[in-house]
């Protein structure tokens, strides 16, 4: 664990880099080999949107950077935060409770508030309204949403007290089930399941990806799937029944253009046409 931990706190950028890239083209290739739907798609003008708001996301990381160094440094000096409170607890505890907590406060507390509050979900609709969620949809965030996500992650580091090597290896963590939980990719059911007790499964977080309410406001997890348990936004729908997209937005060539989806957090609410 040690070893582990020394890795995280100073893992090479490129290492990082390899993961996302790398791990984009490997869910791309078993796409075409496994899929769960059949799309009917041409996947690059497909991708192209998507993976020009994945750029943005990380632009906007690799900008506001300094600030997550500066936040880790200042709860190590303070020896501030829910995991330095404890009591002496071995290191394995110490770096599961963190990135546990971290997953908590830095994504699926950021993923609830952008669902509940409407100006939020305005721009959260971006992430929603692709009509093909595959492997490029994981990161197909609105720049304003990457600055609201990153500013969770640092409410996250603040409130749990995490060191710099364990909100890299959450970052880590969370960039593979990004990838694994929005590939189109078809897990065997009773595999989906059993991950599903711990994990985000893929089956669970496309459940999300439906169309109309209630099943949108579910499943808002990353990482853990404990959280939407414990809260009772767990909520499962069959894989044939799910549509992908967003009721009041059901243009699929407007919600394929980048320029469209920039303008989306300033177009008027609309109420979603189902209330459970
Ligand atoms: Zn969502």
């Amino acid at each position: 664990m040690e070893s582990i931990f020394t890795y995280f706190e100073t893992i090479p950028a490129a290492h990082r880099a390899i993961l996302l890239v790398g791990g984009i083209m490997f869910f791309w290739l078993l796409e075409g080999t496994l899929p769960l739907f059949k799309f009917s798609y041409k996947k690059w003008k497909h991708a192209w949107p998507n993976l020009f708001f994945t750029l943005t996301t990380i632009i906007i990381n690799f900008g506001l950077a300094f600030l997550l160094l500066k936040s880790t440094d200042w709860v190590a000096a303070h020896n501030f935060g829910i995991i330095n409170w404890l009591p002496e607890i071995p290191l394995w505890l110490y770096v599961t409770l963190g990135v546990l907590l971290l997953d908590f406060f830095g994504a699926y507390l950021a993923h609830f508030v952008e669902h509940k509050v409407p100006s939020l979900w305005k721009v959260h609709i971006v992430h929603h309204s692709d009509h093909h969620v595959d492997i490029t949809t994981g990161n197909r965030h609105h720049p304003i949403e990457s600055v609201i996500r990153f500013s969770f992650t640092i409410l996250g580091v603040l409130v749990v007290g995490t060191p710099i090597a364990i909100v890299f290896l959450y970052q880590f963590l969370s960039v593979i089930f990004t990838q694994l939980t929005h590939a189109n990719i078809k897990m065997p059911r009773k595999l989906d399941k059993l991950l599903s007790y711990i994990f985000v499964s893929p089956d669970m977080h496309k459940v999300h990806h439906h169309y109309v309410l209630p099943y949108t406001d579910s499943n808002y997890g990353n990482i853990f799937s404990i959280w939407d348990r414990l809260f009772g936004t767990y909520m499962e729908l069959d894989r044939d029944n799910i549509v992908y997209g967003v009721d009041v937005f059901p243009d699929a060539i407007a919600n394929g253009k980048i320029s469209e989806l920039l303008k989306q957090p300033f177009k008027k609410y609309q109420k979603p046409t189902a209330k459970f």
